[in-house]
């Protein structure tokens, strides 16, 4: 059996003060311990923040480079996370892919390099509206998928994270059937093009738009391996995700 992930990605939130009490919180609340916890705070409230969580939460990275170190101002490598016991990193998510225009093929570079690196990665694909709409939803997926295995052979430190991009910050959550779904439309691109094991394996979050109210009839999907969290993540209704599935 797959062991249920969630997230919190924070993305551009936060303060000293904010992460403290964030954490205090986390570190009183009562988690199931069944439940693999990763938080994600900005680069700079990394290092606050892993030292602060309790041990059975994990913290990773909201994005890293795909290279070491050298001439590229402004970037954070993966070794630099790891250096740092930061044991995660989030990669491709569609704020990086939109705003910042991450591509495809960086995006699988990235992947692979974070994972050489030692790294786990949350690595994130899924849809725009229009393309839901023109029935593209799984050409895009499974397009961004082959981008991430022409680079990667082993998957053992992977998780997927199917975001659908009008799900995130929207309020409008994909229905359990949605997401179930697509889930395993990821589920038989894995068998087919990499392996029946590693198609059984891998986790496959969902993320947009989960809250405490939701969470506990998506987590019930048989492909539904966890959360990525976004707004609901900075408030104290994450502990009732966590335990979404107990
Ligand atoms: P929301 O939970 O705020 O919709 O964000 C989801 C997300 O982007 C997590 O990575």
């Amino acid at each position: 059996p797959r062991k249920f992930i969630v997230g919190g990605n924070f993305k551009l939130n936060g303060s000293q003060s904010s992460l403290k009490t964030l954490v205090e919180g986390l570190n009183q609340g009562n988690l199931d311990s069944n439940v693999e916890i990763v938080v994600s705070p900005p680069f700079v409230y990394l290092d606050q923040v892993r030292k602060a969580v309790r041990k059975d939460v994990a913290v990773a990275g909201q994005n890293c480079y795909s290279k070491t170190s050298g001439a590229y101002t402004g970037e954070v490598a993966p070794e630099m996370l790891k250096d740092l016991g930061i044991e995660w990193v989030i990669l491709g998510h569609s704020e990086r892919r939109e705003i910042f225009k991450e591509t495809d093929e960086e995006i699988g570079i990235k992947v692979a390099h974070a994972l050489k690196a030692g790294l786990k990665v949350m690595a994130c694909v899924g849809e725009k509206l229009e393309e839901r709409e023109a029935n593209k939803t799984t050409e895009v997926v499974f397009r961004q998928l082959a981008a991430i295995s022409k680079h990667v052979s082993d998957w053992t430190n992977v998780v997927i994270a199917y975001e659908p991009v009008w799900a995130i910050g929207t309020g409008k959550v994909a229905t359990p059937d949605q997401a179930q779904e697509v889930h395993k439309d990821i589920r038989n691109w894995l068998k087919e093009k990499v392996s029946p094991e590693v198609a059984e394996a891998t986790r496959i979050m969902y993320g947009g738009s989960v809250n405490g109210g939701n969470a506990a009839t998506l987590a019930q999907e048989n492909d539904v391996d966890g959360f990525l969290v976004g707004g609901a993540s900075l408030k104290p209704e994450f502990v009732t995700i966590c335990n979404a599935k107990a």
